[in-house]
């Protein structure tokens, strides 16, 4: 399978397109922004394991989730962060049971952004604790 390359109008991210991508939109891998993938900008056709990243990855759902509840949980701490970790770890099985679902990269940062945010969250908490013991 060939791919083309676009580039992300937001971030400048080049990345990999599926031919049967190129008409429609995508989601950039790199700042996760909708592009359009007109035909007319695709630069260049690229074999499809050259270690370009590619289009974000829509079947591992694990993954994905796990990405945006890893972003989304940097705003509302707690809450988010253990369910990001959660879904990583399953995003991260799915991809080795399936390497064709892709969403390694996606799964790892939920996984971090999540692990991040809960130790912060439960920082906070601590914080709280001892101001409140402390007044
Ligand atoms: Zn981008």
């Amino acid at each position: 399978m060939t791919h083309k390359v676009f580039q992300c109008i937001h971030c400048h991210m080049r990345f990999g397109v599926p031919e049967a991508a190129v008409g429609g939109e995508g989601q950039c891998p790199g700042c996760g922004s909708v592009v359009p993938l007109p035909p007319e900008a695709a630069m260049e056709m690229i074999p499809s394991d050259d270690g370009i990243a590619t289009l974000i990855p829509f079947k591992n759902t694990a993954a994905l989730l796990s990405y945006y509840l890893g972003v989304f949980s940097l705003a509302c701490m707690l809450f988010l962060g253990p369910p990001a970790i959660i879904l990583g770890i399953i995003g991260l099985v799915n991809r080795a049971k399936n390497p064709s679902i892709h969403g390694t990269a996606h799964a790892w940062i939920g996984i971090v952004l999540g692990s991040i945010t809960t130790l912060l969250g439960i920082a906070a908490v601590v914080l709280v604790i001892i101001a409140l013991m402390q007044g």
